[in-house]
């Protein structure tokens, strides 16, 4: 006998018009969007609905709760301790999870990461790890544990298993402009942070030029609403909102920002990786128990470095995980695209903007992100920048070498970059400043 027919078009009609679903509707609505119940077009026109008239934090907390149910639960209950994971809602040169995990990791604090792949203009994590030659970065739930158990981290992707509602309402999203919903992102981050077994959660709401939002009252607003939905499901979570105007650090591309992290675990690296890195790490410890407060964290963050324990445990990853851990003792082995430019300043004076959008831009166009979920990532190219935010310069100074496979891509989106160096007469006021609010 089938299934009775849900009323899906009163519901909709009822979110339409400013109403609360209860409870039975939302996880009718998710079971039918997971088992292909309920048709694409009426899913589409509730997240629309959704997107104009929100979700109230009860309709949210059971929103998130069904998506979670949607696939399995990974159990990480066999590994000691509080497991952290942090997200970042995504940046330009974003390299951060790479020496951040092994760092934490390092000081005591398990890991269990899933990253995902770039997204816009956006780097992912995933692409980043698979410029190391056979790094794999699809691990099943049991590789995932026992990576984790010997590691003390884990850096992997989200199995189709995991939140399966969320990777289907995404893909909606994407196709009809309904990304751009405060509860249904941060339901959609926290399904697959909670399902992947994690028990607090530090998340990086980026603001700014290169961010998803670059106004900061909604960054503020997503990132209220991430922390309270996370803490009332039972995931300790603590939110920084920081800077993206430019880029992170001085590399943007796979191979090279693989690079400039494992800089950073070698105590070199550019000045704002490491911040960014040294205190999200603080965060981290605070939340797993292992620090007593965030200078005390920032210590043992930079301890680690010194005493290149966060590199030991980048390298035992990378082994149990299939790559070759030649490259993180000699980088020169990562694979770089054959040709090489170096864009030169036209004028004299001071760097006021280093457009970290347009860069990512440019970068995707190489071919270090996707302009389709089809198109095949190249590992090689990149965008290195020779000065930052407040730096003099002089005519013909270098401000960043191009690397690139297909000199026809690069003729395109040479003026992108070119553009994305503004020069002024006189020192911005506010360049440096990258750590904006910390909301708990
Ligand atoms: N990242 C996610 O995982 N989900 C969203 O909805 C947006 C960004």
């Amino acid at each position: 006998m089938s299934a009775p027919p849900l009323p899906v078009t009163a519901w909709i009609a009822h979110k339409r018009d400013g109403g609360e679903l209860d409870d039975a509707a939302i996880r009718a609505l998710i079971a039918g969007a997971t088992t292909g119940r309920i048709p694409d077009y009426q899913l589409a026109a509730l997240l629309m609905a959704i997107v104009w008239r929100g979700l109230t934090a009860r309709e949210l907390a059971t929103w998130l709760d069904a998506m979670i149910a949607s696939g399995d639960r990974m159990r990480l209950d066999g590994i000691a301790g509080v497991k952290v994971d942090k997200h970042s809602t995504g940046g330009v040169g974003d390299k951060i999870s790479i020496c951040l995990a092994p760092l934490v990791a390092a000081c005591g604090v398990p890991v269990p990461m899933m990253s995902g792949r770039s997204l816009g203009h956006t780097g992912g994590t995933l692409d980043k790890l698979e410029a190391i030659p056979g790094f794999r970065t699809a691990l099943t739930p049991r590789a995932f544990a026992r990576v984790l158990g010997e590691t003390g981290l884990v850096l992997a992707g989200q199995s189709a298993r995991l939140a399966p509602a969320d990777r289907l309402l995404y893909a909606l999203r994407d196709a009809t402009a309904t990304v751009e919903s405060i509860p249904l992102i941060a339901s959609s981050i926290l399904s697959k942070k909670i399902a992947e077994g994690a028990d607090a959660l530090v998340m990086d709401v980026k603001v700014g030029l290169g961010a998803f939002f670059s106004d900061r009252a909604r960054a503020r607003a997503l990132a209220r609403t991430i922390v309270a939905l996370g803490n009332r499901a039972g995931l300790k979570t603590v939110a920084l909102l920081t800077a993206m105007d430019e880029p992170i650090g001085m590399a943007i591309g796979n191979a090279c920002e693989v690079a400039e992290a494992v800089d950073v675990l070698r105590g070199g690296g550019p000045a704002d990786t490491r911040a960014l890195t040294v205190r999200l790490g603080a965060e981290m410890l605070l939340l797993g128990k292992r620090a007593r407060d965030l200078p005390d964290g920032s210590r043992q963050i930079e301890a680690a470095i010194g005493s290149g324990a966060g590199l030991e445990r980048l390298r035992a990853c990378v082994l149990l995980q299939g790559g070759d851990v030649r490259v993180i003792d000699d980088p020169r082995r990562l694979p770089r695209a054959r040709h090489e430019v170096v864009i030169r300043a036209k004028s004299r004076g001071f760097l006021v903007t280093v457009h970290a959008g347009d860069l990512g831009r440019a970068a995707t166009r190489l071919g270090a992100g996707r302009l389709r979920k089809e198109d095949v990532v190249d590992p090689g190219v990149g965008i290195l920048l020779h000065g930052k935010q407040g730096d003099a310069l002089e005519r013909g100074a270098a401000l960043a070498t191009v690397r690139f496979a297909d000199p026809a891509r690069f003729a395109a989106v040479r003026p992108l970059i070119e553009g994305a160096f503004v020069a002024g007469a006189e020192k911005p006021r506010r360049s440096g400043r990258l750590f904006l609010e910390r909301i708990a």
